[in-house]
């Protein structure tokens, strides 16, 4: 019987570096994504060259109704199986001084970067709930934590990741389920395309951004039965750039 995990923003970046880790563990990975088809096709084979195998489930997170349309289609569709490892990754920014924020872009951040934690994780919780065993991991950011300049609509975004991922872990925790956030700092993905990186990576510590790889590594570890008595929790990967 597979086992198996969602990863919201399966397609690209830390998501797509996920669901590799996941095959790699045994995992069948749902690889989820909203508009960049070539990518996820890319992602579906590299989930398989590392063992397993998966399939693609395209919907926006950030509409209720066709994240639970989706999940509750494949749950009705496997109705022997539940997904027990849910990997939240999908999101946007669109940076600006809150001056000159429009309100478009305070949404469309506030729907992709929190809303979804909602759309996604109520469908998939009962059956966690349900068989005892779950893990759910939420891609938060350093931004979430300490707050940037030009970020108001993504540190409120990840801000209230945070704090929810912190709630649903009391809630779930006589259950058997963890729910945990990781908080990147600068992870070289599309997302940072455009950055000075050079300039920035005299603000890090260690001197570099991190890969896409080094946070699937620390999900990895999450996700697995040794972290079970982590709940809760925000931990950081962001090469020593705390302040
Ligand atoms: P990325 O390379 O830009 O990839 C974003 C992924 O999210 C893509 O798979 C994209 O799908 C998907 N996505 C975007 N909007 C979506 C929606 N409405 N519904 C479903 N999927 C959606 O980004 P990344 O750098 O890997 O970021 C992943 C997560 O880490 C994000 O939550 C981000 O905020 C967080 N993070 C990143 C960094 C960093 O430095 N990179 C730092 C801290 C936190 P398509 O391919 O279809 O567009």
């Amino acid at each position: 019987m597979p086992k198996y995990a969602l990863v919201t923003g399966g397609s690209r970046g830390i998501g797509r570096a996920v669901c590799v880790k996941l095959a790699a563990l045994g995992y069948y990975v749902l690889i989820n994504y909203v508009s960049n088809d070539a990518a996820a096709a890319e992602a579906l084979e590299a989930v398989r060259a590392a063992g397993s195998d998966g399939e693609l489930l395209k919907f926006d997170t950030g509409d209720r109704e066709a994240a639970v349309g989706a999940i509750t289609a494949w749950q009705e569709a496997h109705p022997d199986d539940y997904i027990e490892v849910l990997v939240g990754s999908a999101g946007i920014r669109r940076d600006n001084l809150l001056l000159w924020m429009e309100g478009e872009d305070w949404d469309a951040v506030l729907r992709t970067d929190l809303d979804s934690f909602y759309n996604v994780t109520r469908p998939c919780l009962q059956p966690m709930v349900l068989h005892r065993y779950g893990r759910i991991v939420n891609i938060a950011s350093l931004s979430g934590l300490k707050g940037l300049p030009g970020q108001t609509n993504y540190s409120a975004a990840k801000g209230g990741l945070i704090a929810a991922t912190k709630s649903l872990a009391q809630e779930v925790a006589p259950r058997g389920v963890t729910v945990n956030a990781v908080a990147p700092g600068f992870i070289r993905t599309d997302m940072v395309e455009g950055l000075d990186e050079a300039e920035l990576r005299k603000t890090i510590p260690a001197r570099r951004f991190g890969t896409p790889e080094e946070v699937a590594a620390l999900v990895g570890f999450l996700v697995g039965k040794d972290a079970a008595y982590i709940t809760g929790d925000v931990i950081s990967i962001n090469g020593g750039l705390y302040s």
